[in-house]
């Protein structure tokens, strides 16, 4: 496993599990001991996922048979926005993800979205820090204006910026902006999310059939070569191999821009965090009572 270095000086692994929509338990369960099975080390849930239980249950069962042990694990929730209204009520979450996880401590935890209150949240994220409850915070769905305003005003500055990153929206100018506070940037949908159909470009397909690999590990390396870390999410056994199987080759500069030159310069997931609609609809949705 490769790693990066984050500002508080621990290590993330370059690539994760990612279990978005995996809200069936057994299945969630099944694949992050799959997953930690096949060598990940990362795993990325949020209370908004409604399966940090599982994702617990499928790590405690990789560590119950030896596989690895808590300390080599890297386990990622995210705050929803439902909780980020003030202090208190994102203490509660920060303490709910712990407690549901079943893991003791959380080694990275986000604000999933710039919404709410996000500065009272963030206050609550710096205590439990301290307190060593979360080894370390970040943020997501931080746009490049939003992220400088943030990292100029908070104490403690975040580690990560989880967003949208994949070859059809590169986001080179919020990749800047994170190299500037020195804030690493994670790749969501880093395989597109099944949108975009990258399975069928003839360019990836060349590069890949050049390297004796599949589209899909030539479009997660391309994301790993430009520093950024990765989490893809598969259910299927054989994905969750392929996708961590990408440091035995390196892509060229040539081919680094090529890939870079299907940027279209705006998302085409429903996540359109610069839409009001989307906004309105993050604020109304509610995880629990
Ligand atoms: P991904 O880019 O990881 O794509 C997942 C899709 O690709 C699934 O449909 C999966 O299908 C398919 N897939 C996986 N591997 C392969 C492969 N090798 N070949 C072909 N198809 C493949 O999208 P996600 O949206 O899941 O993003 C990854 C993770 O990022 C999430 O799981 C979540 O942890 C995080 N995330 C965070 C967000 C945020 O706001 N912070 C927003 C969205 C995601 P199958 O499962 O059937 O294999």
């Amino acid at each position: 496993m490769e790693y990066q270095t984050l500002n508080n000086g621990l290590k993330i692994p370059t690539i994760g599990f990612g279990v978005f929509r995996v809200p069936d338990k057994k299945e969630c369960e099944e694949s992050v001991y799959q997953a930690i099975k096949a060598g990940y080390r990362l795993i990325d849930t949020a209370a908004s996922y409604t399966n940090e239980d599982a994702v617990g249950a499928g790590v405690k069962r990789a560590i119950a048979e030896g596989i690895c042990t808590r300390e080599d694990l890297f386990i990622t929730s995210k705050m929803w926005v439902q909780d980020m209204q003030n202090y208190e009520m994102a203490k509660q979450a920060i303490d709910a993800s712990i407690e549901k996880s079943g893991l003791g401590y959380l080694d990275l935890y986000l604000l999933h979205q710039a919404m709410g209150d996000y500065f009272s949240a963030w206050r609550a994220m710096e205590d439990a820090y301290k307190k060593g409850l979360l080894k370390a915070i970040g943020v997501s769905n931080f746009y490049p204006n939003i992220l400088t305003n943030f990292c100029e005003i908070v104490k403690v500055k975040p580690v990560v910026n989880q967003v949208e990153l994949h070859p059809y929206y590169t986001q080179e100018k919020a990749l800047e902006t994170m190299k500037k506070f020195d804030v690493v940037p994670e790749a969501w949908a880093p395989l597109g999310g099944g949108r975009y159909n990258p399975f069928e470009d003839e360019m990836l397909k060349r590069i890949a059939t050049k390297y004796n690999k599949s589209v899909g590990q030539v479009i997660l390396r391309w994301n790993i070569q430009r520093g950024v870390v990765v989490i893809p999410k598969s259910t299927h056994v054989e994905r969750i191999k392929e996708n961590i199987d990408v440091f035995d080759f390196e892509l060229n500069e040539e081919e680094m821009k090529q890939i870079s030159s299907l940027d279209m310069g705006y998302s085409g997931s429903r996540a359109k965090h610069f839409d009001v609609e989307f906004v309105e609809m993050c604020l109304a949705k509610k995880i629990h009572d």
